[in-house]
């Protein structure tokens, strides 16, 4: 008999082998000239640096903490709502830091934005903090407001705080993980531990199972292949999808009842590994696209902007 392990790790961060297929596949991608270089160098960076924080992350969640009972979440409430989860505060707090630096250093608008976040923490040096509990409360107000300080890149100070409260959060994700049911499709689209709402989804397996990728904790969750994860929606009528040739393996799923739209990532047929953050940046541009078709997306990216 095997010991059932007691927390469930998250692929993505957990494995060695994704910092050599995010690099892989960013190499690839310069040579495509679909994206700014400098995008693709911070996003290398804050990859590389969320791993290590998550290596060095405790997960600081209590045995105690009081999980929604598995026959509520069935029906539709999260495990435990983001806004109740705690943290590695001092870790986040040292990656927001660490990204903070490597901004001031960049050229564009980047680095005149991330002077101004550093002249308001040196107002008060509580912003990274409070930042990371607005973020947990979804409170995207706070961030739209702070953005009108910063004109030339709005989203830089998501960005931060996204990028550098995420590996802490998915170490608290993984600890309570087991307590739902593994392998379960789930009939709602918003994810079972955390409550909040999918940022990408893929195929996967030979069927082609649809998966989920929670844009909170990171939790990939299966789902129903023709339902809107985001309004219900099962008339199929509704559903159209679109591609480009520029990108492969991908395609924007619309849906006409909710107007949302969620990019899915089909790698069956080629020699590529699904990795939601990186399959993300790679297909921003399906993003404007989406937009300019009349679509929204209800979540930011993966990177917060
Ligand atoms: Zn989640
Ligand atoms: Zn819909």
């Amino acid at each position: 008999m095997v010991d059932k392990p007691e927390t469930k790790d998250n692929e993505v961060y957990n494995s060695d082998k994704s910092l050599k297929l995010f690099q892989k596949r960013k190499d690839i991608l310069a040579r495509k000239d679909l994206l700014p270089l400098e995008l693709l160098d911070l996003a290398e960076f804050a990859f590389n640096n969320q791993l290590k924080t998550y290596e060095v992350a405790d997960s600081v969640l209590s045995d105690e903490v009081d999980l929604t009972p598995l026959n509520e979440v069935m029906s539709g409430k999260p495990l435990l709502a983001r806004a109740l989860f705690s943290y590695d505060l001092e870790e986040s707090l040292n990656l927001f830091d660490t990204l903070l630096k490597y901004l001031k250093k960049s050229a564009g608008n980047l680095n005149v934005s991330a002077e101004i976040i550093e002249s308001e923490i040196l107002k008060d040096s509580e912003l990274p903090g409070d930042s990371f509990q607005k973020y947990l409360e979804g409170d995207d107000h706070f961030f739209r407001t702070f953005g009108e300080k910063t004109p030339d890149s709005p989203r830089t100070l998501n960005f931060l705080t996204q990028t550098s409260i995420t590996p802490a959060i998915v170490k608290s994700a993984e600890k309570i993980h087991l307590a739902l049911p593994q392998d379960h499709t789930w009939t709602f689209g918003h994810c079972p531990l955390c409550g909040s709402l999918p940022f990408i989804s893929s195929l996967q397996g030979k069927e082609g199972a649809r998966h989920l990728h929670c844009s909170f904790c990171h939790t990939d969750f299966r789902f129903l292949r023709m339902v809107c994860p985001f309004c219900q929606e099962k008339k199929e009528a509704c559903f159209e999808y679109f591609t480009v040739k520029e990108h492969p393996g991908f395609r924007v799923d619309v849906c006409k009842t909710c107007n949302m739209y969620i990019k899915t990532a089909d790698f069956r047929q080629m020699d590529k590994k699904i990795l939601p953050v990186m399959d993300d940046l790679e297909s921003l541009t399906l993003d404007i696209l989406a937009r300019n078709e009349g679509y929204n997306r209800p979540t930011l990216s993966a990177w917060g902007f």
